[in-house]
C-alpha cells in the first residue's frame, strides 16, 4: 500500500496507479500549497480505482458531509498523462477544506473548487523555472476559466494577513465561507480594474 506523506494512506494495489502516486509525494513536497497546512488534509485511508469512467478522467467523489470517499483513474488515459490526472485529483483531497466551506453555487463552486490543481500545477513548473512546462498546462488544462480565475485572486486579492492566492485560501479557512471571501475578492477587482 503506497503512503503519502501528509495525506490519506491509499487503499490501491494496482501497480501503475501505486507509482503514479507515488511520485505524487515529491510533486506535493515541491509545489507550492497555498496556505493548506497539513492539519487541513484529511486522515484516514481512501481507495483509488483504476477503472472504466464514461466521460472524465478522474474523479474524486466526496460524501454528502463533504468528505472524500474514493479516487477514481479512468483506464483509457495514456502512461504519460496519469501523472498530472492523479496529481489533480489528489490536489482536490488536499484542498478538500475548498469543498467543506463552498456556500456558492455552480457555475462559481466548480471553477473555484478546479481552480486549486491547475493553478498548483502551473505554479509547480513555474517555481521549478520549467516555463514551458508551465505553459503547457495552461494549454492543455480542461479548465482553462478556472486557472485564468485562479491567476487573477492572485495578483489581486489583498486578504487579512497577506496577498494572493495563498491569501484566499487562508481566508476561506478562517472565515468558513468561500462565498465572503470570493465576495471581497470581486469588489477589490471591480475597484482596482475601474
Ligand atoms: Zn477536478
Amino acid at each position: 500500500m503506497p503512503t503519502i506523506a501528509r495525506m490519506p494512506k491509499f487503499d490501491c494495489n494496482v501497480s501503475e496507479i501505486a507509482s503514479v502516486i507515488n511520485r505524487y509525494n515529491y510533486y506535493d513536497s515541491v509545489a507550492p500549497n497555498f496556505g493548506i497546512e497539513p492539519h487541513d488534509e484529511p486522515d484516514g485511508v481512501l481507495p483509488v480505482y483504476h477503472t472504466k469512467l464514461n466521460d472524465a478522467l478522474g474523479l474524486t467523489a466526496f460524501s454528502e458531509d463533504r468528505k472524500p470517499v474514493y479516487v477514481a483513474i479512468s483506464k483509457d488515459i495514456p502512461e504519460d498523462k496519469l501523472p498530472r490526472v492523479c496529481a489533480h485529483e489528489l490536489d482536490h483531497i488536499k484542498s478538500s477544506i475548498l469543498i467543506k466551506y463552498m456556500d456558492l453555487p455552480e457555475p462559481w463552486s466548480e471553477i473555484l473548487i478546479e481552480g486549486y490543481p491547475e493553478f498548483r500545477r502551473y505554479n509547480y513548473w513555474k517555481k521549478l523555472g520549467e516555463l514551458e512546462n508551465a505553459k503547457n498546462v495552461i494549454r492543455e488544462s480542461p479548465y482553462k476559466e478556472a486557472l485564468f480565475l485562479a491567476n487573477l485572486i492572485d495578483q489581486y486579492y489583498v486578504g487579512k494577513e497577506g496577498v494572493g492566492y495563498r491569501a484566499f485560501i487562508k481566508d476561506i479557512k478562517r472565515e468558513k465561507s468561500v462565498r465572503k471571501v470570493f465576495k471581497r475578492f470581486i469588489e477589490q477587482y471591480k475597484s482596482k480594474a475601474n
